[in-house]
């Protein structure tokens, strides 16, 4: 698969080139920005006294890629809550780590954390 390619948030830059997401920034103002936008004074943010480097933006993380991190969160968070009910007997007594369900949400957090290699 190759590897997805974003526009910076100049649209006159975007027309022309798509960048890797880690040639890109975090722009303070939102979206991604390259770092030839960045070092032209049209594009900079204007709100700071000093300027940061371009090095030291924020890295520019894709929204599907923030979408992801914030379901496996949520799910996190879901599982936590579902075996902490489980385990405090108000509804029975039994394994939940022995559930499909909750094996398949353990094995999805891992491959949307990254740490599954398949
Ligand atoms: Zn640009």
């Amino acid at each position: 698969m190759s590897e997805p390619f974003f526009g910076c948030r100049n649209p006159g830059c975007a027309e022309d080139v798509t960048y890797p997401a880690d040639m890109l920034a975090e722009h303070p103002d939102g979206g991604p920005i390259c770092e030839y936008c960045w070092e032209d004074d049209d594009a900079r943010y204007n709100g700071a006294e000093t300027l940061p480097t371009f090095g030291s933006l924020p890295a520019f993380v894709p929204k599907h890629e923030r979408n992801l991190q914030e379901l496996a969160e949520a799910l996190e968070g879901l599982l936590r809550s579902y075996i902490g009910l489980v385990n405090s007997g108000d509804c029975g007594s039994w394994n939940p780590e022995n559930e499909v369900e909750v094996k398949a949400a353990r094995a999805a957090l891992v491959k949307a954390k990254g740490q599954s290699n398949d």
